[in-house]
């Protein structure tokens, strides 16, 4: 039973509802992948999901849309993980494990695919400019599936760049994990797996009426390309605002697009095109 369900409606409203991302960097044995005598190594980024009992601030209580909105452009901070991917990253989607809550798989394609877009382009809220050119690409379907297993740890890479559904414990909502050689700073990325769980009603393509404790899909998927790419994460009390933040509140779509932060960090690592 996931935490979020056991919430108390009016206890909810007094909470800040989070969605909590733990990320761990897992140096991984040594594998060989064509260069043998290059290490290789995992990162994995968990976006766990519950509610903390973070007490808001009254009377303001929530953050408010325009609050959000203000502060998203005005916070430059920023975290890497260290590696990047120095060739485009070509994806491909796991359609048979979408679930059927969800509807349209092609609805549900296009919303990853534009979580996807965003990182790349560099599509922000704060009128920058999009021109980032990341060089990603959506190649289709496959029958992979991400290299990341139930329990938010990272599973053997096959080469395949996989964006799948399926069983998360804990409470995790998704896991990206990346693979890359040399060292962690300015290491080369070489695979990137994302793992989204398959919960019925956990996620959206658009705020349900009287929505509760369900997230947006495309939100969540832009962070978690943000680490496919080599964001890491800000603290929710500070850049809250932020789409890398390690809290994001539920039914909100105001984490689809880059924040400042989110926006100047990609910028310094893979410049403009
Ligand atoms: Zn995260």
């Amino acid at each position: 039973m996931p935490k979020i369900d056991s919430g108390l409606a009016a206890a909810r409203r007094a909470l800040i509802p989070l969605l909590v991302c733990a990320l761990a960097l897992v140096t991984g044995p040594a594998t060989s992948f064509r260069d043998a005598a290059a290490p290789l190594h995992v990162a994995r980024s968990a976006t766990a999901r519950g509610w903390l009992p973070v007490i808001p601030a009254p009377p303001t209580g929530e953050i408010t849309e325009a609050a959000q909105e203000s502060s998203r452009c005005a916070d430059p901070s920023g975290t890497w993980l260290g590696m990047r991917w120095r060739n485009e990253l070509r994806w491909r989607v796991n359609e048979r494990t979408i679930p059927a809550y969800l509807g349209d798989r092609t609805a549900v394609v296009d919303t990853l695919r534009s979580a996807a877009t965003t990182v790349d382009t560099g599509r922000n809220d704060c009128g920058l400019p999009e021109n980032l050119g990341i060089q990603e690409s959506y190649a289709g379907k496959t029958d992979h599936r991400a290299g990341v297993t139930a329990d938010g740890g990272c599973g053997e890479r096959d080469g395949h760049n996989a964006v799948s559904f399926g069983r998360l414990n804990q409470g995790l909502l998704a896991v990206t994990c990346i693979w890359w050689y040399g060292g962690k700073e300015n290491g080369r990325s070489v695979e990137a797996d994302i793992l989204i769980d398959d919960t019925e009603g956990l996620f959206f393509l658009s705020v349900p009426p009287g929505c509760g404790s369900r997230w947006d899909l495309e939100g969540t998927i832009t962070h978690e390309f943000g680490h496919a790419f080599g964001l890491g994460h800000v603290a929710f009390a500070e850049h809250g605002s932020l789409t890398m933040t390690d809290g994001l509140p539920d039914c909100s779509t105001a984490y689809r697009g880059l924040g400042l932060g989110d926006y100047l960090t990609l910028k310094q690592q893979y410049g403009t095109n």
